[in-house]
């Protein structure tokens, strides 16, 4: 299969799509990227590189990193995080509260807000520089140490995080976060800062594509059974209330952030990140969606 011919056709279609979708403008700092921006990178298991466009930029990976966060968790507290987090869709959007009192501060996934919230909550338990630590996981699974967080970014994320603090507390409330909100929502506001680029993203999905083995540290990261579990969370809730139609339109799990991005992979075989600003009104790069249905079309490829 000629990746590289791929995405160059799909890069050209889809490019005129710009202007359709509104770059995300609730974080200040989120509002100042420029949105005609477009890259795509793809990483096969056997160790090929694939990219065209802005695949080198790197931009804020915002709720991508809520994937990395829960494998962290998964690997030191196993089942355990199921007992503060649900597994189902939410069907509402990510920073919702409603659902919250209905079901006593136990959030319905860990993929919107209030889930991932609960997973760095624990990962502050778990650690004495949950942010080096964090980092460092990063670091670890897309194997390159220039990974840093966007102080810019996380700081205006700060500024402008009441929402994730009314979560936080609110949570608190039924007993489902144990450490101090304002450490918290630092932290979190932290990950989603991470600047990365599609070649670092496709990569560090590289140990879901390969059933939970890290190919750059040569480590098992997560057990075959957890980096089942954890695609399958992406494909049933990974991209907010737009779940069903991603699973509808790419046929792979995956996970989208409010900075553009986009990654997906197909087990035993690639992973593909995307990235555009422009969202469309569910949060998600509408170009990225584009692009990720095309390229399972196109290669006659998805997991079904
Ligand atoms: N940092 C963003 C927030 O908490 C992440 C949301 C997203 O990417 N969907 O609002």
């Amino acid at each position: 299969m000629d990746y590289e011919q791929v995405i160059a056709k799909i890069y050209e279609e889809v490019k005129p799509f710009w202007g359709q979708g509104k770059v995300a403008d609730y974080i200040p700092a989120l509002a100042e990227v420029n949105p005609r921006q477009y890259g795509i990178a793809v990483q096969t298991l056997k160790g090929d590189t694939y990219q065209v466009g802005d695949a080198g930029t790197r931009f804020s990976i915002q709720s991508i990193s809520k994937v990395f966060t829960l494998a962290m968790v998964t690997r030191h507290l196993g089942d355990e995080i199921w007992k503060s987090v649900g597994r189902e869709p939410s069907g509402n959007p990510f920073n919702s509260l409603v659902q919250l009192e209905h079901e006593q501060g136990i959030p319905r996934n860990p993929f919107i807000n209030a889930g991932a919230l609960v997973v760095t909550d624990r990962l502050i338990s778990l650690y004495d520089r949950p942010k080096d630590a964090i980092l460092e996981f990063v670091r670890g699974i897309c194997g390159n140490d220039d990974i840093y967080y966007d102080k810019h970014i996380a700081q205006s994320e700060r500024e402008h995080a009441d929402r994730n603090l009314a979560l936080a507390y609110f949570m608190k409330s039924f007993g489902n976060i144990k450490n101090d909100v304002e450490t918290l929502v630092d932290v979190y506001c932290h990950q989603c800062a991470i600047a990365m680029n599609c070649i670092d993203l496709a990569r560090a999905f590289l140990f879901l594509t390969d059933r939970g083995l890290n190919p750059y540290q040569q480590e098992q990261i997560l057990t075959v059974s957890q980096a089942k579990r954890l695609g399958a969370l992406m494909l049933t809730c990974g991209f907010y209330d737009e779940s069903g139609d991603f699973a509808f339109r790419a046929g792979m799990p995956g996970k989208s952030g409010v900075g553009g991005g986009v990654v997906a992979y197909i087990p035993g075989n690639l992973s593909i990140a995307v990235w555009s600003p422009e969202l469309n009104q569910h949060g998600n790069s509408l170009i990225g969606m584009e692009t990720l249905e095309r390229f399972t079309t196109d290669i006659n490829n998805s997991i079904f």
